[in-house]
């Protein structure tokens, strides 16, 4: 896999998006999705520059990550049970993927006995798709209210997945519904929220057009997904 001449390619991409609509290349960030690859890849990546990864599973992060490079900044995007918040307290910098005020509150408590404040994003379902995870756009201002009052949590703004469809401009009312949602919960919170975690490998190019500062690309850059498997299937090296 030429992990280098994949990077370049979606890191001029982002760049031609961000031109397009006067946006410094450095106001979005690069994640690495690295679920279902092996920690030698995340290793690869990293020892080309990406700082910023992602794990959608706890399980598999908890294996993965003692085995990856220190000093990554690892995000969980995934959907998050609550008997799995301790542990993902521990292991990521941020969760993306807070949809509700009982997991938000779950989280607060494993914050607190862990002595963190944990960074999170709130997960919107802006489409209302019923396969999806994620708050209902109307429910986000009332929940962001309540969750803000949470003392080891640290809202720093929204997430989102666009349903999948081949041609990316689709995305586009989800991404630009997302963006203003989130002015709209500045004004009601007060204060900022700096980051809109939208955008993945078929879509990345229109979600930084209409304000990602996150873009999760997994397969653009590490190529097919394997299945995960904490045992490497060959053990020869
Ligand atoms: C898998 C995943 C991605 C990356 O998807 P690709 O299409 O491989 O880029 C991004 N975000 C979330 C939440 C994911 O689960």
């Amino acid at each position: 896999m030429d992990y280098e001449g994949n990077l370049r390619v979606i890191t001029e991409r982002m760049a031609i998006a961000c031109g397009k609509v006067g946006r410094t290349p450095d106001s979005v960030r690069l994640m690495g999705v690295t679920k279902g690859q092996q920690a030698a890849a995340v290793s690869a990546m990293a020892a080309l520059g990406v700082k910023l990864f992602g794990e959608n599973k706890v399980q598999e992060a908890k294996v993965k990550l003692p085995l990856c490079p220190s000093r990554l900044t690892w995000h969980m995007i995934g959907h998050l049970q609550s008997n799995k918040c301790r542990d993902a307290v521990h292991l990521f910098d941020m969760i993306e993927g807070v949809d509700s005020l009982a997991l938000a509150e779950e989280l607060e408590k494993c914050a607190k006995n862990k002595g963190k404040v944990q960074k999170i994003l709130l997960e919107v379902n802006v489409a209302g798709e019923a396969s999806k995870f994620g708050m209902r756009a109307g429910e986000v201002e009332t929940t962001l209210m309540k969750i803000n009052a949470l003392p080891h949590l640290e809202i720093h703004g929204l997430m989102t997945i666009a349903p999948y469809s081949p041609d990316p401009e689709r995305a586009r009312g989800c991404f630009s519904r997302l963006r203003e949602l989130k002015a709209k919960c500045e004004q009601t919170l007060g204060a900022p929220l700096p980051e809109l975690s939208m955008g993945m490998s078929g879509d990345f190019e229109v979600a930084i057009e209409e304000g990602a500062t996150i873009v999760r690309i997994g397969t653009a850059l590490f190529g097919a997904r394997p299945k995960w498997s904490a045992v490497k299937s060959s053990e020869e090296d």
